[in-house]
């Protein structure tokens, strides 16, 4: 039985004293939360010691939204694998589009900080997904096996299976445009079959699928309750508490 994983990507909002507030919200539910569901928030860097610190003692995790590959080094700006497990990070979302998009990340580095991650005990989050261009032209299922061989490549299969993957096709997310429950139950299936090919069935039937796209309290149901979707990496909607809890609740 796979548990369901609710994410939060909170992206570029929320400075220090919006952050911290907006945890004491989630706390403040938190009780209420579904116990058969995993619970995760992932903070800009800089916030991501205050707001682990805050929930000390709570079952909500505790996520960063990209890293570097390297453990240390001459590379400005970055963060590393180790700086993140120092401080307790337990996951890390890795390839989001936008990192795709408008950070020349691409599935060689995608496959280097899956490894990584996995070196010092950080869950990854892998994000796949295809543009809008590329439904529309039928190459939906060849673009995100593409993304999945890539970057599972050379991972062991003790690894694999503990890698979660999202679905998050590129056009449904921020854009208020879902992907229908349908659509998002069918790529997380043959995403499913995919990892099936490389790892065999003991191992894709244990692996995490997350759906991702403009997943808001009022969608969360129908979605989350698609056999082959194991939760949800929400972007704008987690950034409210109530909506988040909402969607948590959903996911039973
Ligand atoms: C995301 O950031 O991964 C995301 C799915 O965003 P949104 O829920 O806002 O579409």
């Amino acid at each position: 039985m796979r548990r369901k994983l609710i994410a939060g990507n909170w992206k570029m909002n929320n400075d220090l004293d919006d952050s911290l507030k907006l945890v004491e919200k989630f706390k403040s539910l938190s009780d209420k939360f579904d116990k058969d569901v995993d619970v995760l928030i992932c903070p800009a860097f800089i916030n991501l010691y205050p707001v682990k610190q805050s929930l000390e003692g709570y079952n909500i995790k505790i996520g960063a939204q990209n890293m570097h590959f390297e453990d240390y080094g001459a590379f400005t700006g970055e963060i590393s694998p180790t700086m993140l497990k120092s401080i307790g990070i337990d996951y890390v979302i890795i390839g989001h589009s936008e990192r795709r998009q408008y950070f020349n990340e691409v599935d060689e580095t995608v496959n280097k900080k899956l490894k990584a991650a996995h070196i010092h005990g950080i869950i990854p989050i892998v994000c796949v997904g295809e543009t809008l261009e590329q439904r529309e032209s039928g190459i939906e299922k060849e673009t995100v096996k593409n993304q999945i061989v890539k970057d599972f490549e050379n991972v062991h299969a003790s690894e694999a299976v503990k890698t979660v993957i999202a679905y998050e096709p590129i056009w449904a997310i921020g854009t208020g445009r879902t992907a229908s429950s349908q659509q998002a139950n069918e790529m997380a299936s043959f995403i499913r079959n995919c990892v099936s090919e490389i790892y065999g069935t003991d191992i894709s039937d244990k692996v995490i699928i997350q759906y991702g796209g403009s997943v808001k309290a009022d969608n969360a149901g129908e979605i989350l309750t698609q056999s082959d979707i194991d939760g949800a990496l929400i972007g704008g909607a987690s950034l409210k508490a109530e909506e988040f809890y909402k969607i948590i609740n959903y996911a039973k």
